[in-house]
């Protein structure tokens, strides 16, 4: 086990080497454990195409479901860095497909969230607003808000995260929820409706009353709508991480 700067270190794992933060407390919210293998015993055949294992054709476990397949079921190595693998890893047919298509989120999504958008920002009932910009902090963790002021909001607080489009207010009565939003390309860019704020409701640290925020494109509308598209492709991935 070495040591590393920025809190990480390195681990080895049966499914390869991962690199974590040192602290499991500062995971990234994104991250995903570990699954535990499907046992030898419990196996005797592929889990996909029921050949049956032997001298010659082998097992391997999908390093992101755990099962168990055969070397043609299970040859593709793909990147997973939910689970902090250094390398590309061994991952069954089904597996390898959401792993891809989560790539787009670290290569794309991940890095307009961190790079931030100007909003105006409404704490609570308040009836003044401020204009701020909003990042995504690089340990994954906050979004950070500066203006005149300055305050964070951690994504495990949120309860809540609505996205509003332009045709839409949270005052109407077809409000555009975060489960609404689940795999439509409503709010994606170039689509038809531009996102252009976003309703959160979260509990603020050492708090227990929840509290709402409400944001708003400022001026650089462009910026700001990929902004809110990138954080509803991040709440499918928080949600989904949460309720495992
Ligand atoms: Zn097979
Ligand atoms: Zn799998």
């Amino acid at each position: 086990m070495s040591t590393v700067p920025d809190g990480k270190k390195l681990v080895r794992s049966p499914s390869g080497l991962r690199m974590v933060p040192e602290n499991g407390a500062f995971n990234s919210p994104f991250s995903l454990d570990e699954p535990q293998w499907v046992p030898d015993k419990e196996c005797p055949s592929c889990m996909q195409c029921d050949k049956k294992y032997d001298f010659l054709t082998r097992k391997h476990h999908c390093r992101r479901c755990g099962r168990c397949f055969c070397d043609k079921c299970c040859s593709k190595k793909v990147a997973l860095p939910r689970m902090c693998f250094v390398d590309p890893v061994r991952q069954c047919g089904e597996c390898s497909l959401v792993s891809q298509k989560e790539m787009e989120f670290y290569d794309k999504q991940l890095k307009v969230l961190m790079g931030g958008g100007s909003f105006i920002v409404t704490l609570g009932t308040s009836k003044t607003s401020e204009t701020m910009m909003c990042r995504l902090s690089n340990n994954h963790r906050y979004l950070f808000f500066d203006g005149e002021s300055h305050f964070e909001v951690e994504l495990s607080r949120i309860s809540s995260m609505q996205v509003l489009t332009e045709e839409s207010t949270p005052e109407e009565n077809d409000i555009h929820t975060y489960t609404s939003l689940l795999d439509s390309q409503y709010i994606s860019e170039g689509g038809n409706s531009r996102a252009s704020g976003m309703l959160l409701h979260y509990k603020p640290t050492g708090s227990q009353d929840p509290q709402q925020l409400r944001m708003e494109a400022a001026d650089d509308k462009k910026t700001a709508s990929s902004w809110l598209a990138a954080m509803h492709k991040a709440a499918k991935l928080l949600y989904e991480a949460r309720d495992r």
